[in-house]
């Protein structure tokens, strides 16, 4: 059934806006929780689809945030300008493939296109080898790769050159029709040998090999075992295994796979890890494991081994109750997820950058970081490790520029002295009364939780804050006009900004109001609250369009100066561009389109149609909410324009 020679008819079969729009899967299949895959500087370290959102930031030469980022991974995952280019590919295959030399050419349009497709063609071939090689590391699978070959034999050649083979059982048998009978799990059995033995044949080095494996079972051990020790006979870099488990039917990882001299990536999941007695891995710079059961003497004699470990990660791992590390002159970053049966964690690194940990409150653990003075980002998840840093710990790193912590229920005040801190997240907070934060080049501020503590702080230099509550324990009165305790607490809060620097943006579940400036602020008396401050107007859209994605609003409200074409301006940024399907994504897939393809309809309403919506809503903090906003704003030397929205709960079925 599977050629040698034609690899890719192996799983040809389905059509390739799945394979585009696969991003959901892939973030499912992601190692580690969606808070943590949403960070930037993790997303360039792991898992493909999510590396190529961060990849693209590098070819565009721009620097992005984390939200373009998570923009990236949920409109597709992929850049416009590489979509642009992947387009363009494609056009010129689908050219070849139909014959370069028209048979008929009719007219000088024909002509002219014909010449446009062969200059574009030359433009292809003529991209230098390091940009095709980005280009080919942004495909998905060797199927693509693969295709890429038929644009020219130079686009061969940089493929066999670039040696990255991605085997992934999950999309090669969502890529065999279900109708079809066959035996998907030894057709991908055939398809990584075949494809292996043929690229072998042409080229004798693996940059990266990654194979994840959804039905192991113990008789494809000498199978795999020979793909590996294949691998390692070519001097591969980087390792990426995943293979799935049922039960105690784990695949072990062969020796082979522990003593390399060119290994530098090394990626392990759900297997088992026996102890080795020959460890040489001198060039090893990334480990990750994950799902694996681990004895502290393994760890020990594995770290032991990899003198130039930059970035170490554990990840939903068993076993392990002690973690110490030290001597890795060159580690950069650690990251501890979820290991839940960890006591211990004592890390000695002079030169770690980035610590990152993570676990459930109920098993404490203790965290020490011991000479780490070169620490810049530090992320604490774990409500009793956060109170053991906040008390004796966090002021031993000199450099902090970034502090995500998520605090203990209990905590009730919290002091924060830091010259360098550029970004400081404060999460979980219940009992928090009262924060001190003395950072004058503090430029980013969160807060979530119940509460709204007093934060005694002057916002030098900051741009952005953004506070987020969810009412459990604390019953808000829905009082029109008088506000609240949470209000009390944010008056003296927004106080501290210039209030013509800043803009409001508060939302509630269907409701988004937005102030031009700080100066008219009311609280609306609604529930589960979110609001952010922000400087620049370039934010402004970049807020808008992230809760037009999640929240499928009914109303935006703008409240500004009497004169401000401010709400005009917020009109276009959401206004139906197109009387056609919006090409914004138009690669996507049909359940991976941004917020355009469900927009029905927006306009501006006057009060009477506002509240009538508001009566006739079912959901009663958006009726509230107009009555409130009637009430409160009318009477005010102030304009307020109300936007409606109207949603289709399908995208429209324009396919692309
Ligand atoms: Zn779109």
């Amino acid at each position: 059934m599977v050629s040698s020679n034609e690899p890719m008819h192996a799983c040809s079969g389905k059509k390739r806006k799945h394979e585009m729009g696969d991003n959901a899967d892939c973030v499912e299949e992601c190692s580690r929780p969606k808070e943590i895959q949403g960070e930037k500087d993790v997303m360039e370290n792991d898992v493909n689809c999510v590396k190529e959102g961060a990849r693209l930031i590098e070819i565009q030469g721009e620097k992005c945030e984390m939200k373009d980022n998570a923009n990236c991974a949920e409109e597709g995952g992929r850049p416009k300008e590489i979509q642009g280019e992947k387009d363009e590919m494609e056009d010129n295959a689908n050219c070849v493939e139909e014959g370069a030399e028209p048979k008929e050419i009719q007219g000088g349009m024909e002509l002219e296109k014909t010449a446009q497709s062969v200059e574009s063609m030359d433009r292809i071939s003529h991209l230098p080898d390091h940009v095709i090689h980005q280009i080919l590391s942004l495909l998905r699978n060797v199927k693509d790769a693969i295709r890429t070959s038929s644009f020219s034999k130079r686009w061969r050649s940089l493929w066999y050159s670039y040696g990255v083979l991605i085997f992934d059982e999950h999309k090669f048998a969502a890529g065999i029709e279900p109708e079809d009978g066959s035996n998907k799990e030894s057709m991908f059995r055939d398809y990584v040998t075949d494809t292996l033995r043929t690229y072998l044949e042409k080229c004798s080095q693996i940059q990266k090999l990654l194979l994840h494996m959804t039905s192991y079972d113990l008789v494809d051990t000498p199978v795999v075992d020979s793909w590996l020790t294949f691998s390692f006979a070519a001097n591969i870099k980087e390792l990426d295994l995943h293979i799935g488990f049922k039960d105690s039917k784990r695949y072990t990882v062969p020796d082979i796979v522990f003593s390399s001299q060119t290994l530098t990536g090394l990626r392990i999941s759900g297997c088992i890890l026996q102890s080795c007695s020959n460890i040489t891995l001198p060039h090893l710079q990334k480990l990750y494991l994950r799902k694996i059961h681990l004895a502290e003497h393994i760890v020990l004699n594995l770290i032991s081994c990899c003198p130039s470990i930059e970035d170490l990660r554990f990840i939903q791992c068993s076993g392990l109750k002690y973690l110490f590390v030290y001597n890795l002159i060159s580690l950069n970053r650690v990251e501890i997820h979820n290991c839940n049966q960890l006591k211990n964690v004592d890390i000695c690194a002079p030169n770690l950058d980035t610590f990152w940990f993570s676990g459930k409150k109920s098993t404490p653990c203790k965290v020490s970081l011991e000479l780490c003075k070169s620490l810049k980002k530090l992320t604490i998840e774990h409500p009793q490790v956060t109170r053991d840093f906040c008390e004796n710990q966090y002021f031993k790193f000199p450099l902090l520029e970034k502090l995500d912590l998520c605090i203990s229920d209990k905590m009730k005040s919290i002091s924060i002295f830091n010259p360098c801190l550029k970004r400081l997240a404060l999460k979980g907070c219940k009992k928090l009364s009262y924060a001190q934060i003395v950072a004058p080049n503090l430029v980013s501020f969160e807060l979530k939780g119940e509460s709204m503590p007093f934060v005694d702080f002057f916002p030098f230099c900051l741009t952005d804050a953004k506070l987020s509550f969810e009412s459990k324990t604390e019953g808000r009165d829905v009082g029109l006009g008088h506000g609240n305790k949470l209000w009390f607490m944010m008056r003296p809060f927004i106080s501290r900004f210039n209030p013509e620097g800043f803009k409001l943006v508060i939302h509630s579940n269907k409701n988004i109001i937005i102030h031009e400036d700080l100066n008219t602020v009311k609280y609306p008396p609604l529930p589960n609250l979110g609001f952010e401050i922000i400087k620049a107007s370039a934010c402004l859209e970049d807020i808008l369009y992230g809760l037009l994605r999640t929240l499928h609003p009914v109303s935006v409200s703008v409240i500004s100066s009497s004169d401000s074409k401010f709400p005009e301006s917020v009109y276009e940024m959401i206004k139906i561009k197109d009387e056609d399907d919006p090409v914004c994504c138009r690669y996507n897939t049909s359940k991976n389109k941004c917020w355009r393809h469900f927009l029905k309809d927006v306009k501006f309403e006057n009060w009477e149609e506002m509240l009538d919506v508001g009566e006739a809503s079912e959901d009663v903090n958006t009726s509230t909410l107009y009555f409130w906003l009637q009430l409160s704003y009318t009477t005010m030397p102030c304009q307020m324009r109300n936007l409606g929205l109207s949603w289709n709960s399908h995208q429209p079925d324009v396919e692309t």
